[in-house]
Parts: C-alpha cells; sequence; structure tokens
C-alpha cells in the first residue's frame, strides 16, 4: 500500500466540496469519494452531488441573486461536464449547477476525486482504512464524513412523477418558490417537524392542511399549539396520502386521501405536498464505528467543533445536523471540519 493520504472525504454535497476547497487550500491534497453512480444509490436518492442535486431553484444560497448564469457555468465547468448538464434555464442558480460549481471549485485547488462509495472503514488503529465499493483499501490520517442525508418518501409512483413540480420535502427550501405562493398546500406527518413545515408555509400559502395518518399529532405540547394557534392552519385527522393528482401543465392539483378509520376516501384541491415524515441519515457504514445520536445521525463530541468519538475523524452538513439541514448550513460546517482536521493533523 502507497503513503496513506493526509486527508479522506466521504460524500459529494455542499459540506464535503466544502471541507475539500479548505483543505487543498491548506496543501492537505484532499481525496474526495463523491458516492458511486449506481442502481442503488439511484433508487435511494444519494447519487454523487447529493441532495441538491435532486432539486430545480436554489433561491436561498447566498452569492447567487437572480440573473443568467449561462456564460458564467461555460467559463467556469471543465469541458465534458458542461456539456452533460442540463441547459441553464432559470434566472438564478439550479441545484445540479451550484454542485458542479463548488466541485469545479475543489478540482480547481488539487482535489482528486474518485467516484465510488465507501463501504466499511476501520477507525481503530491509525492510519484509518478505508474500503471503497470498487473493493481497495485507502489509508488516511485524518478523515471527513460528509455523507448527509435522505429525506423519507412514502414511495407511491404518483408522489415521484411530482417531485420539483409540486412534491417536495423541504418548506424552507420551497415554501416561497411562486408555484406554492397564495395557493393552498398540504403536508404530511405528525411530529414536531411537520408541524413546524406546516407554521413555516403559512407565511406564503393561502392555507395548510396538515394531515395526519392518528386521532393525535406526535409533535411536542408546544409544537401542538402553536399548529392550533395559527388560523391557516387546517389539521386533517385519521388520513394517509393515496395518490398526488395532478397535470403536466401544473404540475400538482391535488391529492386523493384514504381514511385510516374505514371512512370514505376524499380529495383536496392543493397546489403542493410537503412531506414530513423524518430524514434518514446516511450513516449504515458506520454503525459501531462512530458514535450515533438515536435517530442514527453522526454525534459531535466537542460543543461547537466537527469532531466525532474517534479522534482524526470529522463530521460535516446533515449527517451531523438533523436540525438545520440546509446546503449553507452544510458548507459552514464542510468548512468547519476541514479547519478542525488541519488543526489536528498540525498538532501531531
Ligand atoms: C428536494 C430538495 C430540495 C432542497 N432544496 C434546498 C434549497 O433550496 N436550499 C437549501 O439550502 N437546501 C436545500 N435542500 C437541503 C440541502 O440539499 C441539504 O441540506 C444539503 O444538500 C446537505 O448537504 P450535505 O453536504 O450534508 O450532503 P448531501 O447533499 O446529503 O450529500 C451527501 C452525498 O454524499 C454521498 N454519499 C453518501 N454516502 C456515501 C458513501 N458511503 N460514500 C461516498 N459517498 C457517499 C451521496 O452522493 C450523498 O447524496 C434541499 C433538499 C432536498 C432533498
Amino acid at each position: 500500500m502507497s503513503e496513506p493520504e493526509k486527508i479522506i472525504i466521504i460524500g459529494s454535497g455542499p459540506a464535503a466540496w466544502t471541507s475539500a476547497i479548505y483543505a487543498a487550500r491548506a496543501s492537505l491534497q484532499p481525496l474526495v469519494f463523491e458516492g458511486a453512480v449506481s442502481e442503488e444509490n439511484r433508487l435511494a436518492s444519494t447519487l454523487p452531488l447529493g441532495q441538491l442535486a435532486l432539486t430545480t431553484e436554489v433561491e436561498n444560497y447566498p452569492g447567487f441573486p437572480a440573473g443568467d448564469l449561462t456564460a458564467y457555468l461555460d467559463g467556469a465547468i471543465a469541458g465534458q461536464r458542461r456539456e452533460y448538464m442540463a441547459p441553464h434555464r432559470k434566472e438564478g442558480v439550479s441545484g445540479p449547477e451550484l454542485m458542479e460549481l463548488v466541485r469545479q471549485q475543489a478540482i480547481n485547488f488539487g482535489t482528486r476525486i474518485i467516484t465510488e462509495d465507501i463501504v466499511d472503514v476501520d477507525f481503530s488503529a491509525h492510519p484509518f482504512k478505508l474500503t471503497a465499493s470498487d473493493g481497495v483499501t485507502y489509508e488516511s490520517q485524518a478523515v471527513i464524513v460528509a455523507t448527509g442525508a435522505r429525506a423519507n418518501y412514502l414511495g407511491l409512483p404518483s408522489e415521484e412523477k411530482y417531485k420539483n413540480r409540486g412534491v417536495s420535502a423541504c418548506a424552507v427550501c420551497d415554501g416561497a418558490l411562486p408555484r406554492f405562493r397564495n395557493k393552498p398546500l398540504a403536508v404530511f406527518g405528525g411530529g414536531d417537524s411537520a408541524v413546524e413545515e406546516a407554521d413555516y408555509l403559512t407565511k406564503s400559502a393561502e392555507k395548510v392542511y396538515l394531515v395526519h395518518r392518528r386521532a393525535e399529532l406526535r409533535a411536542s405540547k408546544f409544537m401542538v399549539q402553536r399548529a392550533a394557534d395559527n388560523p391557516k392552519i387546517e389539521i386533517v385527522w385519521n388520513r394517509t396520502l393515496a395518490e398526488v393528482l395532478g397535470n403536466d401543465r401544473d404540475g400538482v392539483t391535488g391529492v386523493r386521501l384514504q381514511s385510516t378509520v374505514g371512512e370514505p376516501e376524499w380529495q383536496l384541491a392543493v397546489a403542493g405536498v410537503f412531506l414530513a415524515i423524518g430524514h434518514t441519515p446516511n450513516t449504515a457504514f458506520l454503525k459501531d464505528k462512530l458514535a450515533l445520536t438515536e435517530k442514527k445521525y453522526l454525534r459531535w463530541t466537542t460543543p461547537g467543533r466537527t469532531a466525532t468519538s474517534v479522534e482524526g475523524v470529522f463530521a460535516a452538513g446533515d449527517v451531523a445536523d438533523d436540525y438545520y439541514r440546509q446546503a449553507v448550513t452544510a458548507a459552514g460546517s464542510g468548512c468547519m471540519a476541514a479547519l478542525d482536521a488541519e488543526r489536528w493533523l498540525a498538532a501531531r
């Protein structure tokens, strides 16, 4: 085996690429495992470039006000990848464009990339050992895990059909888009985040139906009260989503709701469907290797730092954050992880 790497970064969302930019500029020659282009990752929505690559407009990432980016993208992204990108159609940046830009920025400073998953790790001895999906094992002095999380969906074909055309799993990301503004919307879920999403959407929606499969919300008392106090929220009890209704021109136009207590089905006219049924962090390959939270997120072990339960292994982005879950916060903690790793390496 050749010399251990100074730093390996696992992941390919805003956290991973930001870590790579900082690590590369600190002369750590980072090696990024951006994930494999596999059917398994396609089905799990974990293909390279992360969650942002699954969306269209990104209106809340700083630095991209309205404007036509075509010429900039032509100049910034290297040859073939630019050719394969979808034509720029929006007056602002799209998720895939933003991720291509930040990936390119990491490459420009010398980041090397391997398009494979990391499927196993050995953090019990130093240097750490990481095994990729092609069977090759790599050694590294420091590791940043930035493997993100994925939003849970119900798995309905109609839900898949209308993703980005009225079906979303992130109110903060998409709620202010013109297609949802001043329209009736439906949120599915019954926990704190479902109430939070519904409450957030009422800032711009005409009305929000909070649809829950039981007769009582799982959310905390405080959040239940918040839902009750908001005149724009109407709670629909004992119902689940049977089908998202829509058409090619308008996207989502309604939902068909099934009763969980044997009542007849009915339909609601809504312009948007927001799933708030949790997220799954991409930590399965780290089970028993790093401390996880109850919800299986990576645990940051030092307040305000990105250290994990193993010295020399750092975590960044949604894989360790079940609360903010935004591109800019992921990028921010990616920067922190690279600085933490650089200082840790220097101190050794
Ligand atoms: C539909 C949608 C729309 C969104 N819109 C916005 C928005 O408008 N604005 C906003 O700020 N946020 C938005 N978000 C949230 C935002 O995308 C996330 O907060 C952000 O992408 C998290 O970044 P991350 O770097 O932690 O990882 P992720 O983006 O989750 O990427 C991690 C990636 O790492 C790779 N990976 C995983 N496991 C492995 C492994 N074992 N080996 C190698 N690679 C691996 C996979 O490709 C995975 O997708 C949206 C999310 C979704 C789902």
